[in-house]
């Protein structure tokens, strides 16, 4: 049987989407904590952080990478542990710049940039319109469609836009 490498196996993560938002993988997420492989007997172990806490969609994401990985590397699911760590919380600093760049591409505003918490409650941080870029922009409602999205309006294109709040 193959020796399978931590890279082989990040390739096969990236390619795992997030349920709520498909353009990103949670490689982008930087939900990917750690990864060990094991050959007597072959195993893979993966350990993510989870987004939100409560996201109910964390029961699917572990469906998804454990049957991508049996997939992958042809071995059963039983051989594919995928286990969420709570030791360390997850911020929206790990999103990495491909998945902010992703984030756009889904019409979703990523969390601004240097931004504290407290900033974005009070509306003044800046967030970038992911439509036509614009800076003008304000906070309509904290909480969108899910909790971890607060409601934006752009007043240069006139769109309202959702953006994943700063955590
Ligand atoms: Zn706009």
């Amino acid at each position: 049987m193959l020796e399978l490498s931590g890279d082989q196996v990040l390739e096969v993560l990236a390619e795992v989407k997030d349920p709520e938002i498909p353009t990103l993988s949670i490689v982008d997420l930087g939900m990917v904590e750690g990864i060990e492989v094991f050959e007597e007997p072959k195993a893979l172990a993966v350990t993510l952080i989870p987004t939100f806490l409560g996201c109910p969609a964390l029961d699917l994401i572990r469906v998804r990478v454990r049957s991508a990985l049996a997939q992958a590397f042809g071995l059963a699911e039983g051989q594919c542990r995928v286990e969420f760590s709570l030791k360390r919380a997850w911020t929206s600093q790990r999103l990495t710049d491909k998945g902010r760049a992703r984030l756009g591409d889904f019409g979703m505003a990523p969390p601004p940039r240097g931004a504290s918490v407290a900033d974005f409650v009070e509306g003044s941080a800046t967030v970038v319109c992911p439509l036509c870029h614009s800076p003008q922009t304000d906070l309509q409602n904290l909480f969108g469609s899910a909790a971890c999205r607060a409601l934006y309006y752009c007043k240069s294109c006139r769109n309202p836009f959702e953006v994943m709040k700063p955590i």
